[in-house]
């Protein structure tokens, strides 16, 4: 069985694994879990998120599984900013940190399970999957108070609970890309967890 942590990236395209120190002469590259999201980045490439200036230079890969069944893999771009060292991966707007439950079929299983719609995931959801699916749905629950802080006053007041609390995030922001786009933007937190990778380097 496949973990849906951390422990599903695999190593760099270029044999590097993540988080590692690497010497190098005039310095050292600051290896370092930040993750941003693609479709938070306002051009071609992504600014360095320790705010120094200069471009930033492509940095190889790492893998993951593309779901939580089967062996399909995908590849997320890495970032390296040669004036302070500082690498960062970018994740694609289907994609939540550390769960490899894909984005809209995370949407379509907590719309069923809020009474959205009654209609289960098509095609249904693997053994495997339906237990990601499951922490996932445990995970806001024990958010719901979290969450309601970070949106504030654009949810509505009576969410109590985490069905309210899902069917008003949905009228809010539509979509899960655009809940984790706003959470990472102004937050620097996750749907389903507050995460370090998030937070601006310090
Ligand atoms: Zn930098």
């Amino acid at each position: 069985m496949k973990p849906d942590g951390e422990e599903e990236s695999r190593s760099s395209c270029y044999g590097v694994p993540r988080k590692k120190r690497l010497d190098r002469p005039g310095g050292i590259w600051r290896c370092s879990p930040i993750q941003f999201r693609e479709d938070q980045l306002k051009g071609f490439r992504p600014d360095c998120p320790c705010g120094c200036p200069g471009t930033v230079h492509l940095h190889g890969c790492y893998r993951r599984f593309a779901d939580p069944e089967g062996a399909e893999e995908e590849s997320v771009q890495r970032y390296l900013h040669p004036a302070c060292g500082l690498t960062f991966s970018v994740l694609p707007p289907h994609r939540l940190p550390y769960r490899a439950v894909r984005a809209e079929r995370l949407q379509a299983d907590f719309d069923q399970r809020a009474g959205i719609q009654t209609e289960g995931l098509d095609p249904p959801p693997g053994i495997v999957e339906a237990g990601c699916l499951q922490r996932a749905w445990s995970a806001l629950t024990a958010r719901v108070t979290t969450l309601k802080e970070a949106f504030g006053q654009l949810l509505d007041s009576k969410v109590s609970e985490v069905a309210s609390l899902w069917v008003s995030l949905r009228q809010v922001s539509n979509s899960v890309p655009r809940m984790l786009c706003f959470l990472s933007e102004h937050h620097f937190i996750s749907l389903l967890g507050n995460y370090l990778c998030l937070r601006p380097p310090g």
